[in-house]
Parts: C-alpha cells; structure tokens; sequence
C-alpha cells in the first residue's frame, strides 16, 4: 500500500484546507467567465464557524468543478488543488486495490456505477469503430445473467446488441457450455468485436464471475474483445479480503473497472468510479468541448470535486487495516447468518468473500420478507430469490430475530 494509509482527522482537514485554498477564491481573484461561484451565499450560509471542523461541508460551500479527468493532459487550472485529491484516490483504487503498475491508469469519480459502465462500454465501441473500423452490428457487449441492468442501458445507447450467458441455478457460475455455444453462433451470426462486462459481486447475489473464463473462449474462436470489470458493489470488499485474485489490473486481461464508493463506502451519492489503463480513455475525447482546459473525456460533464473528497476522506479515516477489519466483522455476521441457515436447512446462495445471503423465495414465508425488508429479484409476483445485504447497520441481533422467527415458521 503505497498511497492508502490511516491519516488522523486534524491532519486530514489540514490537507483539505490547503487543496481548497490552492482551488480559486472567487473573493479574491477576479474571474469574469467561469460560469460558476461558490454556494449561494443567501442560502448556504459560508461563515458558520462548524465549517471549519467540518471539511467535507467546507468543500460542498466552495463547490469545487472537477469537469474532465485529470490523471492525464491539462485540467481547469481553477480547481488544481482538490483535482489533487482526486488523483490520489485514483491511485488507491487502482494501484494499491487493484495491483496496477504506478501511473498505468487514468480514471475519475463518475455519478455512479451506471455511468462507470457506460463510459467503459462507450469506450471500446469507440476504440473498435475508430481503430478498426468495425460496424456496430459486428461488435457484441456479453455479460451473465445477473449482470446490472445499466449494461443494458449501454446497449440500447451505444446500439450494439446484447448477448446474454446463463448461469447455474444453484452456484451462479457462468454456463461454460452456453457461453461456447452462443459466443460460436455470434461469430457465425457476424460478430467479430466483444465487450464484456465481468462482475465482481453482482446485485442480487455477490457472485463473482471468472474474467479468465471470457477471455479464453472469445480469443478461440478469434474475437478481438475487452473487458471491464463491473465491481460497483464487490470493488471495497472482494480486492481486499481476497488479495489473490484475478479481477485487479494485474491480469492483463482486465481492461477497466467501475466501483460504488457509494454502496459499501458509505459514501454520499454520486461517488462511482471509473477506471482504465492508459492509452484507452482517449477514445472518448469530444473534440468539440473546446470551452473546458484539457481534454473532455468523460461521460459527466460538471460534477462535484466535493465528492472526490468524502471518498478520499473515508478510505484514508480507516486505512487498509481499519478497512479490512470492518469487512472481516461484515463477512463474521453473514456466516453467523449462513450457520443458521443451514441448521433450519433453508436454501441460499453466498459467495464466501462477500457480504450477500440470497435465499431461495419458495424457503421464505412472505410475511417475513416484508418484516425484515429483504430485497427480491424481481418485484411482482415471479420473484425466486430474496436479498439480505449486510451492511453496517445490519448487526447481528436482527439477523438472529430473522432466523429466530423463520425457525418458529418452519417447524
Ligand atoms: C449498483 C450497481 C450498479 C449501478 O450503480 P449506480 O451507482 O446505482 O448507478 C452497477 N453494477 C452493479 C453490480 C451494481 O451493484
């Protein structure tokens, strides 16, 4: 771990304050043409004296814009000091998490998992189209089953067609056989490009999908393909209890990874991430975009350097050790839970390493469901599955209430 390390508070707010002030102070610089200021001073009231305890509000009030991406080319010379920050958490996630070489990744804070995923997939339409002049009816974007449904907000975007691979019932894999069969049929159907999305702990399960599996199948029957790893949920857990893996950057096969700061972190909405290893985000460049210094890259246009901040902020309070610890309580509950499960002999499916218990919906009497709130795959009347997710605020006294009360319905 060479840039996440456990910073107290002082000295965490020692060096926001010094970001912020190497930002612009409209107050004192004069700027005729930046369509933006700080907060409304009629309304967000920027002299309370708790601002100064309290820097990630600070920065919320000085309303930093972090348009662009800033781990390459020029950026808005306005906001150099909190970009600074940015750039750091960049590095956390993609060298000390996911194992890249030093500066071997650019990426951003994006407005979420949803948009990490369509930048990724926009990414490589653009560099098959642009580099080898594919037709978007030869490219193919193929995931599970389980996969997000932003990717088939991707799809329906970027017009290229979806191919969907089953998975087992019982233990969520991918179906080695149908991923064969149907990525043969593509390639007869025309197909010669592939995007695909590898999960790292999906929605509804916390399953965690082989990007090595893809990657073998496609290069046999000679697709030229990419893939980006969707760790919007399992991005803060999976890399860090299972530090020998193979979804991190150090598997050459993985392209780019989306993770939710805004899930597990904790962190406040708009806090995705976006990662990629050089030399591929440039595929994005809207040349048109000539008003923003630097190159604009990104799917978002403004957005907040506030949130660069409360992400940064989280990860350097706890520190990997801090982390890994709160994870190692998160992952203590759900087998608790699991145990109990298994004596009253109830269905699920757990990946070890995550902090997901899906039960079979028929194991489930529906009065419980809606008692404990548990997620369903599907809302209406075909749901199979149903989600407990573990996360700080689910301790370990209710989920013994829940199986307290699902042996008393079972006997
Ligand atoms: C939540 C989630 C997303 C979408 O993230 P948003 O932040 O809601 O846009 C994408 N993929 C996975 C696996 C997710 O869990």
């Amino acid at each position: 771990m060479q840039y996440w390390k456990k910073i107290n508070f002082d000295e965490q707010r020692q060096l926001i304050t010094d970001a912020l002030s190497k930002n612009i102070d409209y107050q004192k610089i004069i700027t005729l043409g930046v369509p933006g200021s700080k907060l409304d001073g009629q309304v967000f009231y920027d002299q309370a004296t708790f601002l100064k305890e309290a820097p990630f509000l600070q920065s919320i009030v000085q309303n930093p814009n972090h348009i662009g991406c800033h781990t390459l080319g020029d950026s808005e010379p306005y906001f150099a000091g909190t970009q600074e920050i940015e750039r750091e958490v960049i590095k956390i996630l993609s060298e000390d998490i996911l194992k890249a070489e030093s500066s071997s990744c650019d990426g951003y804070i994006a407005t979420g998992g949803t948009e990490a995923n369509i930048q990724a997939c926009w990414m490589y339409r653009n560099l098959f189209t642009q580099e080898y002049n594919a037709r978007l009816d030869e490219i193919l974007l193929i995931a599970s089953e389980d996969t997000h449904y932003s990717v088939h907000k991707a799809s329906n975007l970027l017009q290229i067609d979806f191919l969907s691979i089953p998975v087992h019932m019982e233990n969520r894999a991918i179906v080695s056989s149908e991923l064969e069969n149907l990525v043969a049929q593509a390639k007869q159907d025309g197909k010669k490009y592939a995007i695909v999305i590898s999960n790292v702990g999906t929605t509804m399960f916390g399953s965690v999908d082989n990007p090595d599996e893809y990657a073998a199948v496609l290069a046999k029957h000679g697709f030229l393909f990419k893939i980006h790893m969707d760790a919007a949920f399992g991005g803060f857990i999976y890399p860090i209890v299972q530090r020998d893996n193979n979804i991190g950057f150090d598997n050459p096969h993985v392209s780019s990874v989306t993770l939710d700061a805004h899930k597990m972190l904790q962190a406040p909405y708009g806090t995705g991430v976006f990662l990629s290893r050089k030399g591929l985000i440039q595929h994005v460049l809207t040349k048109e975009a000539k008003y923003v210094n630097g190159m604009d890259i990104t799917l978002s246009g403004s957005r907040s350097g506030a949130n660069a901040i409360a992400v940064w902020m989280i990860l350097q309070t706890y520190g990997p050790h801090g982390w890994l610890e709160k994870l190692n309580t998160l992952l203590y509950r759900t087998t608790v839970c699991c145990t109990d499960l298994d004596q009253l002999g109830i269905r699920y499916y757990r990946n070890p390493q995550m902090n997901i218990i899906t039960i079979r919906a028929s194991d489930i009497p529906s009065s419980l469901v809606q008692e404990f709130g548990l997620v369903p795959d599907s809302h209406g009347d075909s749901s199979q599955w149903y989600k407990i997710v573990v996360m700080d605020h689910v301790q370990i006294d209710v989920l013994k209430q829940f199986t307290e009360k699902l042996s008393a319905v079972s006997k």
